[in-house]
């Protein structure tokens, strides 16, 4: 089996008084992808922005390529390269044509050339079939378009790992697979990934394990055949049973 590439191991974070990451111990291998679905108020979103140090941890360790990504001298535009990550609401810059918005951290942070930085950016926008929207601007693109130019936004960094805070939530619902296709086909890559997700279907096909998550922990987690068609606990079980 390959190596982690990423380790959660009790991890912790609080809000004030709130707990809400409670020691998740959590373990992706390279090229696994892995879902995790459970309630909303669970700490799926913490979890993740810990994971590129959008949110500082309270306790516990996150190992990412086998470095500790807490360490006080960390380089986090170094960090956020390697660890990409796509939100639900796609947070594109609307004044940048698609092209700008995938090449805006290759200039700013890797500092390549513009003709370099487009040439990454039109291959990351070939592989989430949206080349011919390079000259575009977000607000003349479908909901599912614009989460695509998320995702190339992040593969064209060429991150190790890639973490999906439920990508396809906001979108209408004829949309969605457009989004569920271009992760299957990054899957076919050999990307690693942690997907945080309602598509309960799309976790049940294509994830190598699924977590689920209930009170700031890891409440069950197993083959998606476990968690779908055996889940052990009792609020897992309620919770997938809506979906089966
Ligand atoms: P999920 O993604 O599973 O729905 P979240 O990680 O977004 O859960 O939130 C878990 C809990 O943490 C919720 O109760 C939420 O209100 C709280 N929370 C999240 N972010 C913040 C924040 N920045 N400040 C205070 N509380 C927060
Ligand atoms: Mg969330």
């Amino acid at each position: 089996m390959n190596a982690p590439i990423l380790e959660l191991i009790g991890l912790r974070k609080s809000y004030g008084e709130q707990e809400v990451l409670r020691g998740v111990d959590l373990r992706v291998r390279t090229g696994e992808l892995v879902c995790v679905i459970g309630p909303s108020g669970s700490g799926k979103s913490t979890m993740l922005r810990c994971c590129n140090r959008l949110e500082t941890p309270t306790g516990g360790q996150i190992v990412i390529d086998g470095q500790d990504i807490m360490r006080a001298d960390l380089d986090i535009n170094l960090l956020r390269q390697g660890v990409g990550m796509v939100f639900q609401h796609f947070n594109l810059y609307p004044h940048l044509d698609v092209l700008g918005n995938v090449t805006l951290a290759l200039r700013r942070v890797q500092k390549m050339r513009r003709a370099e930085a487009e040439e990454v950016g039109r291959e990351a926008l070939t592989k989430v079939g949206l080349a011919h929207k390079a000259a575009n601007y977000p607000n003349q693109l479908s909901g599912g378009q614009q989460q695509r130019v998320g995702i190339a936004r992040a593969i064209a960094l060429k991150p190790r790992v890639m973490l999906f805070d439920e990508p396809t939530s906001a979108l209408d619902p004829e949309l969605v697979d457009e989004v569920l296709n271009v992760m299957r086909a990054l899957r076919e890559t050999g990307m690693t990934m942690l997907v945080v997700t309602h598509e309960m279907a799309f976790a049940h096909a294509v994830a190598d394990r699924v977590i689920f998550m209930d009170g700031g922990v890891v409440a069950e987690s197993g083959t998606p055949a476990d968690i779908f068609e055996r889940p052990q606990g009792e609020r897992t079980r309620s919770f997938v049973g809506r979906y089966m």
